[in-house]
């Protein structure tokens, strides 16, 4: 009954974890999800009120351009100037995005020929791989690993894989390593795709979920990346809006039109309420991304304690809500999944959900209030590993 291309998808990994959490919970325990990399917090008052006025003009209602509103690409245009130092055209170099996973997938639909190689990190968002297979692509993972600070190593890669090589997904800061990357890396991987002529697409989903004074820079301020490459910005974590599904790509110009195309014959585009309420997100004050990061901040704070004293070993990461640590010696990252759902009633994501790299570790999202973590870290500190 389905298309190969369907059949061809890798296995459900969250399957037996889902199945797991259903058994526990039906025998009474009182499960923490610290699983869902979804924001618990709300979508900020004056955004939400930006949408109901918008709402209100029927102007709205209608089908909404291929490209998305100037007043949001103008918008999104300032917003990269202001916070990531990158002049753009909103004409031309910046599309409204229904979020960046459809661009995810919509990208290889327009670069990508049947064997073409795409390169992708490994752990990552699963739709760098499927997006791949959907446009009968090859998916090639590139490792991330801890004594390369999850950074690829780019210089691995075999010759007849970098020959065949079309496309590069990467993602810095990263889900769900929570690994970031400075300009030296952006300025190696233009160099790099510039030499076997790659295209490299930059997922900046959680460029303004920072702490301690960090601020993750644009792949395009790389000088030369704008030659070679796009780069994906999604309301969705910065503004607590992931159920608005509203993002926007930003660079390369050929490449701006490319992902154009293929949306414009499969979409129709982001609707105009939701993009004036995503422009108002931008052009105002920032201050609610501030505050939302200062409670992932004492948030995170709090479940690396619980998690040391469990003996797992956790640093505090500069960016994302995820905390990636590597499991106790002898269990297998779904094996360790389960052991801490069994014994302390908490949920978290195993790693090798997110690619074969990820084996060895385990993912905890932050997107539960302080006093679920405080109760999730009265329950850790009982257990040793
Ligand atoms: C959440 C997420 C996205 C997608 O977000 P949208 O809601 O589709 O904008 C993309 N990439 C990564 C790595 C994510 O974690």
């Amino acid at each position: 009954m389905y298309s190969e291309r369907i059949n061809a998808l890798p296995p459900y990994l969250f399957a037996a974890i889902d199945e797991s959490k259903a058994k526990v919970k039906a025998k009474g325990v009182d499960v923490i999800d610290l699983g869902i990399g979804d924001p618990d917090l709300p979508t900020h008052p004056h955004i939400v009120k930006a949408m109901c006025e918008a709402v209100k003009d029927p102007k709205t209602h209608r089908y909404p351009s291929h490209n998305g509103l100037y007043v949001f690409r103008k918008a999104a245009a300032d917003w990269c100037e202001r916070y990531k130092g990158v002049k753009l055209d909103p004409e031309s170099e910046i599309l409204t995005l229904i979020g960046s996973k459809e661009a995810v997938a919509h990208i290889p639909l327009a670069f990508v020929n049947p064997g073409d190689v795409v390169l992708y990190t490994d752990p990552g968002y699963p739709v760098y791989k499927i997006g791949t297979l959907f446009a009968g692509g090859e998916p090639y993972p590139l490792p991330l690993k801890a004594e390369n600070n999850f950074l690829p190593d780019l210089d691995a890669i075999p010759a007849d894989i970098l020959k065949r090589a079309k496309l590069f997904f990467f993602n810095y800061p990263n889900n769900p390593t929570a690994a970031v990357a400075d300009m030296a890396f952006f300025e190696k991987v233009v160099r790099f795709c510039k030499k076997n002529e790659i295209i490299a697409v930059h997922d900046n989903a959680y460029c303004q979920v920072v702490f301690d004074g960090y601020k993750a820079p644009s792949f395009l301020a790389a000088e030369g990346a704008m030659d070679i490459g796009i780069e994906l910005y999604s309301h969705s974590k910065t503004y607590n809006m992931t159920g608005w599904r509203i993002g926007f790509a930003a660079g390369n110009k050929a490449l701006i039109k490319g992902l154009d195309k293929v949306k414009s014959n499969i979409d129709s585009g982001t609707f105009d309420a939701i993009q004036l309420a995503g422009a108002a997100a931008m052009n105002e004050s920032q201050a609610c991304v501030t505050e939302t990061n200062e409670v992932y901040r004492k948030r995170r704070d709090i479940l690396i304690k619980g998690l040391k004293s469990m003996g797992l070993e956790a640093k505090p990461q500069k960016a994302t809500f995820y905390i990636w640590a590597p499991v106790p010696k002898g269990y297998t990252s779904i094996e360790f999944t389960e052991t801490l759902l069994e014994k302390a009633g908490i949920v978290a994501t195993p790693g090798v959900g997110f690619g074969a790299a990820g084996e060895g570790f385990i993912r905890f999202a932050l997107t539960q209030p302080v006093e679920r973590l405080k109760e999730a870290v009265e329950r850790m500190k009982k257990l040793q590993f």
